[in-house]
């Protein structure tokens, strides 16, 4: 493993690699949301700090170094992670597992790296860490990840150097994903990457469950059929399409869904040949529906208010039921 397998992420990883040529500095700051691949790029990174011969693309892969770093036994490379269950990384722990290392010289590689995952680092803890960073030991570099960057002091801000973490293409989470299960279907790999926003973490999570291609059918069938039902009906049944009020933490991602859904139909307004479609089984069923009521751009713009005004109740708390009945019913009002 070096940079070059790692997908996206081009500006971190050139920064990153050049570094690995020159001196590089003592503290780095990798920025970004969760599951997109923070740890990943600065596990390569330290690979390539840790190595007797690193190039440009990170560490040899054949040196003693890199032998222990991929074994995980190095002993001038340390984590000081978040546990799970656990908001904050304790001071103790800073103290014993960092501050009391540092001054030790390193063991085998010519530096000691210490990975430290920021979002746990509450200010006591990050204070205890600024005297380090202020002045580090010749021989140390600290990596950090953070999610959110506002919750680190300016102190500790201004002693890293920054690296803002992008999310990966829709054609990158798809490579990844069928790199990491080559037995997934094209369709269901598309709707993962679609869906996850470019986050690879989120991409493989929602890999290892069947809930959204299932939601995904459910709201395709809801919409194609929304012309077709009656008043009645909707409020009688379309809302079980919708989680249930118990697990209604997830109607967010079927409003994304539908809303994906209402792209497509744009899409295909604009142009009845669109390739591409995440719903193209269901292409003749949309094609049908655009003709036959008319479906104009302005029409799904006002569906996609629909969409927001009901994300909107939701965050204000209303009531579960009412706001889908009521987004159903001005739904079909404005198909
Ligand atoms: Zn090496």
């Amino acid at each position: 493993m070096a940079f070059s397998e790692l997908t996206g992420q081009l500006e971190a990883k050139e920064r990153l690699g050049s570094s690995l040529l020159g001196e590089p500095g003592h503290a780095f700051l990798l920025i970004g949301p969760a599951g997109i691949g923070k740890k990943t790029l600065a596990r390569e990174f330290a690979k390539g700090l840790i190595c007797s011969a690193p190039t440009k693309d990170g560490g040899c892969g054949t040196c003693p170094n890199c032998i222990y770093m991929r074994e995980h036994t190095h002993p001038d490379y340390r984590e000081l992670l978040l546990s799970k269950g656990e908001k904050n990384i304790k001071v103790a722990e800073v103290r014993s597992k960092i501050l009391a290392d540092v001054g030790i010289m390193s063991q085998i590689a010519d530096r000691k790296v210490y990975l430290i995952d920021a979002d746990g680092l509450a200010e006591e803890g990050q204070n205890a860490l600024l005297k380090t960073l202020e002045e580090p030991p010749k021989h140390v570099v600290f990596l950090l990840t953070v999610s959110d960057d506002s919750k680190l002091l300016p102190t500790v801000l201004s002693r890293t150097v920054s690296l803002r973490m992008v999310p990966n293409t829709e054609d990158e989470v798809f490579a990844i994903l069928k790199k990491k299960n080559p037995d997934i279907l094209d369709e269901e790999a598309r709707l993962y990457a679609r869906f996850s926003g470019g986050i690879v973490g989120y991409a493989l999570d929602l890999m290892e469950t069947t809930w959204l291609v299932d939601a995904w059918e459910d709201m395709m069938d809801l919409v194609l059929d929304l012309p077709n039902k009656s008043r009645m009906e909707l409020l009688t049944h379309a809302y079980e399409s919708f989680p249930q009020e118990k697990e209604k933490e997830h109607f967010p991602e079927y409003l994304t869904l539908m809303s994906m859904i209402f792209g497509e139909l744009a899409t295909l307004i604009c142009d009845p040949k669109a390739p591409n479609l995440q719903g193209e089984s269901k292409k003749d069923k949309m094609l049908t529906m655009i003709s036959d009521h008319g479906l104009t751009i302005e029409k799904i713009d006002r569906c996609s208010r629909h969409l927001g005004e009901a994300m909107k109740a939701y965050r204000a708390n209303g009531n579960y039921e009412i706001l889908i009945c009521r987004m159903l019913l001005a739904l079909k009002r404005s198909i």
